[in-house]
């Protein structure tokens, strides 16, 4: 509280004053502030900005110089004197990312460009905007589905203005530049992102391999082929289970047949060479197995035939 100097008629009157620091909440529950006394918040001192702020931006939207296919012949076309887009303040295309506001992505994208397209979306400064232009860019147009062009840029970067047509006509373009202009009309200097704590995360630049791989999906990429591994090989146990099941009766009666066949036969003739001095069965020689199995003959199962035998064996050495 404070005493004002009077009004010098009676020299001892006084008024007083009263400081108070309200949030908005409360200032809003206040009744009218008394007449001749001006209250406002910080929020509306800035609104008073904003018009101000974002005519000088809307006005000066610096285009980046870059084209992707026949639509860019169009957007060029705008800078000539027909439809001059200088007149909205828009006519000096930078070379540079840095120094450019508004990413005009006119014509198809490739998976081969798009790395490079998103690299130089992270190198453009705040405040900075999208315009898709033409099928292409909006969703692949004519090659939707081709193996090497991007369903629409918006699946990489955020767009603000979708221009349609194949290419789009001039006035379309005119018309989705009057649109993103009014989307800055519409922006506040206390809700941008630029002007909040903080630093703007940057987009992950795609990886061109055999296809083009979105660092954002890798961890889903990698529960998806984990899965896909895990599948692979039950289905391949289940395989071989299977093969094991539908060999089993053919081999039960393979072995049937040798059986009844040694029994006709007698005993095997022995050797003496087929088992060692411990009494264990001698090891067959991969010469004498294969010699065996070429004449149909099973190795450990059939007896080995005279020929085969080395010399001085089955003489009871
Ligand atoms: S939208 Fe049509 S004109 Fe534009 S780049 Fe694609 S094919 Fe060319």
């Amino acid at each position: 509280m404070a005493d004002a100097p009077g009004n010098g008629q009676n020299g001892n009157s006084s008024q007083s004053y009263e400081l108070r620091l309200m949030t908005e909440e409360e200032f809003m529950a206040e009744d009218a502030a008394p007449p001749g006394i001006l209250v406002t918040t910080f929020s509306k001192l800035l609104d008073a900005v904003n018009p101000a702020y974002n005519w000088g931006r809307r006005y000066s939207m610096w285009p980046m110089q870059f084209g992707l296919a026949c639509c860019a012949i169009e957007f060029i076309s705008q800078a000539a004197s027909r439809y001059d887009f200088d007149r909205f303040g828009w006519g000096l295309t930078r070379a540079s990312p840095r120094q450019a506001d508004v990413m005009i992505v006119s014509g198809t994208v490739t998976k081969k460009m798009l790395p490079q397209i998103v690299r130089l979306y992270n190198q453009m400064a705040e405040p900075k905007y999208v315009i898709s232009m033409g099928c292409c860019a909006n969703g692949g147009g004519p090659f939707k589905e081709g193996y090497n062009v991007v369903s629409g840029i918006d699946q990489f970067l955020p767009v603000d203005v979708y221009i349609p047509g194949c290419p789009p006509t001039p006035q379309a373009f005119l018309h989705g530049l009057m649109k993103l202009q009014e989307k800055v009309d519409a922006e506040r200097v206390q809700d941008v992102a630029w002007y909040r704590r903080g630093q703007t995360e940057e987009i992950p630049v795609p990886i061109l391999g055999p296809d083009l791989i979105d660092p954002r999906q890798v961890p889903e990429l990698q529960v998806a082929l984990k899965a896909a591994e895990a599948e692979r090989k039950a289905a391949d146990e289940a395989a071989k289970l299977a093969a094991a099941a539908a060999l089993a009766p053919a081999l039960a009666a393979l072995a049937a047949g040798q059986a009844q066949a040694g029994q006709a036969q007698g005993p095997a003739p022995t050797t003496g060479a087929e088992t060692l001095p411990s009494g264990k069965p001698k090891p067959i020689s991969g010469k004498v197995a294969k010699a065996m199995r070429e004449r149909g003959l099973t190795p450990g199962v059939d007896p080995i035939p005279a020929d085969l035998l080395p010399p001085g064996a089955g003489q009871g050495d």
